[in-house]
């Protein structure tokens, strides 16, 4: 037997490279020298710490040469972060074997890590060097699926579990571990939290200290807990709130002060979000885009600084859009312009834009303080001259209907144009009780401010009590909008829980004619999310003047007129958020009842449901276009009706200053006026 030379020398080549102890290499460079990003701007190319500088650190206390076990990220969205828990993977592969837990959570999120990121990386990676760090996979069940565990070729494996899984969490012994979008992880019915499990895999290796655990995630809910270890809080505020809290630091370049970035001191142009500015703390210099990409680099001065230092405290990182590349300050003036004006749209924006976690609004108004502040000019039944909208909302019951009739502006304001009982059974919808109905909304007419007559925009019913009674209702009094063509009569049904829009889509349901009669998908019912409506009404309700200057007013302000009783108010405020329960322990939030009647709170809910429904992505240009075809004469149209204040104070969405606008409005007539579907072009 005789070997080619060749073939010698590359098998010994092969030996020595298996043989010969490798040099130590920081994890940040082994990240540059072997991750080939696989989607982005950057597809294909190797991973730079140019791209996101803030990244090195936190990935050189991810390697063994690092003392410390705990690593924590608390990040917004498109930062490039996610990367760091991928590559790390690949790294305790290629240079620190080790057995490896890597949770996410639910089946979708395993699925996503597992065929969508995880398999892409390891091919590019492996494609590039040509060195195979997994071991092929041979499936159990021999059809080719991808299974959960990746074995390494130097030793050790990868498990990817789900972390709501009880199964997944068990039975293994891990060194190393990944706790993925932490603040997503929900607790296991009948099962031990699974942060607990996932600990527990960690035990065999704690008396000696050689574990390390990274902990990354984009925030949740705050429970307003300072220290953040209320049940319920936001998982990787926690972990972050128990770290030495690090924040990428930049110098200013005008004077050199060193801080770091928050939405207090930003000033959002919003006429011309590109020109939105940060404000230095040392010297007031109007920071531009420009000068803060190149700040963001080391060598400009950019650093990590820990703000609450302490023997105890583990490395804690926290990520944001101000620190980002990939994003900018346009990028974030835009979503703030575009998110502030909803409690859903606030959430949002704090957690994947700011990285912090959001506080709903859950505290009752004082009702008295509201009815402290009624204004004796509003005349029932009259449209004020700032408003555009009108809306109404019918509560039935089954002895009589209570209904409130809202006007709107364009800066979320509201007016409080009618509230009423309409006594009478609600058995059928020919009852009396909905001949008034009718009268009292869809064949009424609202005298505004000009002496011009207004129609309602929107009615809504709920048909939560009596589904087929207001089915038939809607059916039997539709009418179409003059303006929009679109269905002016709605028939809404509330729905519990977080994370729901104002209206979602409609569901055809049969209308029951009684007698074996039916009319088969005879009617469309549109859910409310009424949890964080609520939320917002309260933000609203709790906004005060802040003296008699009309142009002062903030924006999403309630008014309401002298002749509302002390009853309305007391309804409007009856319901509050308290936790909830799990075996004596709060692991959430849920709205509750202070008082047995709080018609006219669902009455203003579905009310505010149907407002955001007409008028969400609508630009200042197409309420100006809208208030000129409502007949608003120039003077009205002057003010400065269209330049929406900015609804901060909700939540812990920080306040923000306001720019003054160069311009006033365009007053371009690009409005949707003709029979669309909606009144306003969508921009989502
Ligand atoms: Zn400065």
């Amino acid at each position: 037997m005789s070997f080619h030379p060749g073939a010698l020398k590359s098998a010994a080549t092969i030996l020595s490279r298996t043989i010969r102890p490798r040099p130590p290499v920081r994890v940040s460079e082994w990240v540059a020298q072997n991750i080939v990003l696989v989607d982005g701007p950057d597809a294909g190319a190797l991973w730079s710490p140019r791209g996101a500088p803030y990244l090195v650190e936190v990935l050189d206390c991810l390697g063994d040469a690092h003392p410390c076990n705990l690593v924590s990220v608390r990040k917004s969205q498109q930062t490039g972060a996610s990367i760091a828990a991928l590559a790390w993977a690949l790294y305790i592969a290629d240079r620190e074997p080790a057995n490896v837990l890597y949770a996410v959570p639910g089946i979708e999120a395993y699925r996503d890590l597992n065929s969508g990121k995880l398999h892409p990386l390891i091919e590019a990676m492996q494609r590039r060097s040509g060195v195979r760090l997994i071991r092929p996979q041979v499936s159990r069940s021999g059809d080719g699926s991808k299974t959960d565990e990746k074995v390494f070729v130097r030793g050790g494996r990868l498990w990817l579990a789900n972390a709501h899984s009880v199964m997944d969490l068990s039975s293994k012994t891990a060194r190393k571990g990944i706790k993925d979008e932490l603040s997503k992880w929900q607790p296991i019915p009948g099962a031990q939290d699974p942060e607990d499990l996932f600990f527990g895999r960690f035990t065999a290796f704690r008396g000696s200290g050689e574990w390390k655990i990274l902990e990354i995630s984009t925030p949740e809910y705050d429970t307003g807990d300072p220290l953040g270890e209320k049940p319920g809080h936001c998982r990787i505020d926690r972990s972050f709130k128990r770290s030495d809290q690090r924040f990428w630091h930049i110098a200013c370049p005008e004077c050199g002060t060193v801080q770091y970035q928050r939405f207090e001191r930003f000033r959002v142009d919003e006429a011309s979000p590109h020109r939105s500015r940060y404000i230095c703390e040392g010297c007031q210099h109007e920071i531009s885009e420009a000068e803060r990409r190149l700040a963001l680099q080391p060598e400009a001065g950019a650093q990590w600084i820990a703000t609450s230092a302490g023997p105890d405290r583990h490395p804690g990182f926290h990520i944001d859009a101000f620190c980002s590349l990939m994003m900018s300050y346009e990028a974030i003036a835009e979503d703030w312009l575009k998110a502030r004006g909803s409690e859903i749209g606030l959430k949002g924006f704090t957690n994947l834009v700011l990285g912090l976690p959001f506080a709903f609004r859950g505290d009752a108004p004082d009702h008295e303080k509201l009815l402290a502040r009624r204004e004796s000019h509003l005349v029932q039944g009259h449209v004020p001259h700032d408003a555009l909208i009108i809306t109404a909302h019918a509560d039935v019951q089954m002895r009589g209907v209570w209904l409130e009739i809202v006007a709107w502006t364009p800066d979320r304001r509201s007016y409080l144009v009618d509230a009423q009982y309409l006594g009478g059974d609600t058995d059928t919808h020919t009852a009396k009780v909905f001949e008034r109905l009718r009268r009292e909304t869809i064949d009424r007419e609202f005298p505004d401010a000009f002496g011009r007559m207004r129609r309602l925009d929107a009615f809504g019913i709920d048909a939560g009590y009596r589904q087929h009674v207001v089915a038939s209702f809607v059916r039997a009094n539709q009418t179409m909008h003059p303006d929009t063509g679109a269905d002016v009569v709605f028939a809404l049904k509330g729905e519990d829980g977080w994370g729901r829009p104002p209206l979602g889509l409609p569901k055809l349901i049969d209308i029951d004619l009684g007698g074996n009669r039916k009319i088969r998908q005879g009617a469309k019912l549109w859910t409310v999310g009424t949890w964080p409506l609520k939320s917002s009404l309260y933000t609203q309700l709790s906004k005060e003047r802040v003296n008699t200057n009309f142009a002062d007013i903030p924006a999403g302000y309630c008014h309401f007129p002298g002749w509302a009783d002390e009853e309305y108010f007391k309804q409007l405020t009856a319901e509050h958020l308290v936790d909830v329960m799990v075996r004596g322990v709060p692991t959430g939030k849920r709205w509750a009842r202070l008082r047995e009647d709080n018609h006219f709170l669902d009455c203003r809910v579905g009310n505010l449901a149907l407002f955001e429904h007409l008028t969400t992505g609508a630009s200042p240009e197409q309420w100006a276009a809208l208030a000129r075809r409502r007949g608003l004469p120039d003077e009205a149209l002057r003010q400065d009706l269209f330049t929406t204040a900015a609804v901060g104070g909700a939540g812990s969405a920080p306040p923000i200053e306001k720019t003054t606008q160069a311009n006033s409005p365009r007053l371009a007539d690009d409005w949707l006026g003709g029979r669309g579907d909606r009144w306003f072009n969508r921009q989502d």
